[in-house]
């Protein structure tokens, strides 16, 4: 079988993380298999969906390497194949309309909720052997219902939530038309399905209620019904439905806050999905190991602390140039001229072992790209004591004959600390407010290296004059 899955969003608002891993695992299930992925745009509530909306889903699932091989698709694009398809069902009468007025059918509602009964549409105007319909009244317009069969139930074997049965007495014949001729969500999902030979839907399990109706409309198309993968919902920190109200954020607030996309996919992976105790893999191993029985039955839980984690471990584990790259458009933005001064790889490659964002780097970077401080005199007197003075120009000599190198500067610490008996962090402390007017840096050694000798000796000769 040559596996077709899709991932079929609607663009109507707020898009979380939480939906886009209603991406990743078609997708995933489609590499897995050498299969085809489609990207299925259902905008058909005009009121609620935006181009702003396909826009984020588009570019984030471009952005976390997603790639699809058909779409996107519109449902309204397709508005014509609709039609088609109920006027075929029409006409071989698996579909039937049916002029009950708005107002009649909530008398209905009215009398079978009072009796206490679930209130569903009667059959009035669904064509059977032997019955007579009402009069068609005039100048009203019908919708029109799917003739949905009567007895027996809808069973089908989910890939998550295992056999599903569903009595067909549940359901009633759904509006599959509008009176302006307009088709409706359930019917259009199957059209979609059917017509792009949909091997697999795989989505979120709020749509487990519409699967039976939809799987008995796509039987009476002659279709077979696709298997049925339906995810458990993902919930916040607090457990509760993700949404933007309670602080979700969107792809673009993640690529914002400085995450990289292998992490987020990553994260995401493990949303609901195990293989063994693996945490930190590529997308080649994800893809490699996917599979349907390894996802989880109970609803995934939106860890924040897990996701920087896993930032922080592609952060540290990068390629230092590919991460510059990654981190420079941060950098820009905090004002930093990365051509002027050290360069940036190497800044980078010294910073990003304690970084979780790229946010972090950029402004752990900002040191390397300040002008020279320009310490008075009280400064200079407060922080360097006058006892390192002696010790700080022996450094001075060490460091222009030192290797340029970590291990270089490190052996001329050693030197002078041992000269002068001093302990580490009495030399380091001095020297890192002279070259930079702050405590706070990285290793010393490795800062000397960045920072380059030259600068470093000019630096730190203005305070022992
Ligand atoms: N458009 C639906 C949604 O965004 C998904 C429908 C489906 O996957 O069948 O929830």
């Amino acid at each position: 079988m040559h596996i077709r899955t899709r991932f079929a969003p609607s663009p109507t608002g707020f898009i979380h993380l939480g939906n886009l891993r209603s991406a990743l695992y078609p997708w995933a299930f489609a590499r897995h298999n050498k299969g085809d992925f489609i990207l299925r745009i259902e905008d058909t509530d005009l009121e609620r969906s935006t181009q702003e909306a396909v826009d984020v889903i588009i570019e984030g699932m471009a952005w976390l390497g997603m790639d699809i091989d058909e779409g996107p698709i519109y449902q309204m694009q397709r508005i014509d194949r609709y039609r088609e398809v109920i006027k075929q069902m029409l006409e071989s009468g698996i579909a039937y309309p049916c002029y009950m007025s708005e107002e009649e059918l909530n008398k209905l509602r009215d009398q079978q909720m009072a009796n206490k009964e679930k209130p569903r549409y009667n059959g009035m105007w669904r064509p059977e052997q032997g019955k007579t319909l009402p009069a068609v009244p005039e100048g009203v317009l019908p919708v029109i219902r799917f003739k949905n069969p009567i007895g027996g139930s809808v069973i089908w074997e989910d890939a998550v939530k295992g056999q599903i049965e569903i009595s067909n007495d549940e359901l009633d014949d759904l509006v599959i038309a509008r009176p302006d001729g307009t088709p409706t969500y359930n019917f259009c999902v199957v059209v979609d399905d059917l017509d792009m030979k949909i091997t697999h839907v795989i989505r979120g399990d709020d749509h487990v209620n519409n699967t039976p109706r939809q799987i008995n409309i796509m039987k009476a198309l002659g279709g077979t019904p696709p298997v049925y993968a339906h995810l458990p919902t993902v919930l916040n920190d607090s457990g509760e439905k993700m949404s933007k109200r309670n602080g979700a954020m969107s792809v673009r607030d993640y690529q914002k806050a400085g995450y990289l996309p292998e992490a987020i996919l990553n994260y995401l992976a493990r949303l609901g999905w195990s293989h063994g105790d693996a945490e930190v893999f590529t997308k080649e191993q994800f893809v490699n190991w996917f599979d349907l029985d390894s996802l989880g039955r109970s609803p995934a839980q939106h860890n924040p602390e897990k996701l920087l984690w896993l930032n922080h471990q592609y952060i540290q584990n990068a390629d230092p140039a590919k991460l510059a790259q990654a981190t420079k458009p941060f950098a820009h933005e905090l004002g930093i001229d990365t051509e002027s001064g050290p360069d940036f790889t190497q800044v980078v490659a010294l910073l990003k072992d304690r970084a979780n964002t790229l946010i972090e780097i950029a402004e752990g970077s900002k040191l390397f790209y300040l002008p020279a401080p320009q310490l008075s005199a009280q400064q200079i007197s407060e922080n360097i004591p006058a006892t390192v003075v002696p010790a700080l120009k022996d450094l001075i000599a060490a460091i222009e004959n030192a290797q340029p190198s970590k291990e270089g500067y490190s052996a001329a610490f050693k030197q002078v600390l041992a000269n002068h008996q001093l302990k580490m962090p009495a030399l380091a402390m001095p020297v890192r407010y002279a070259l930079f007017a702050t405590t706070q840096t990285p290793a010393i050694d490795s800062v000397l290296v960045v920072l380059g000798k030259e600068e470093a000796v000019n630096r730190l000769s203005k305070v022992v004059q």
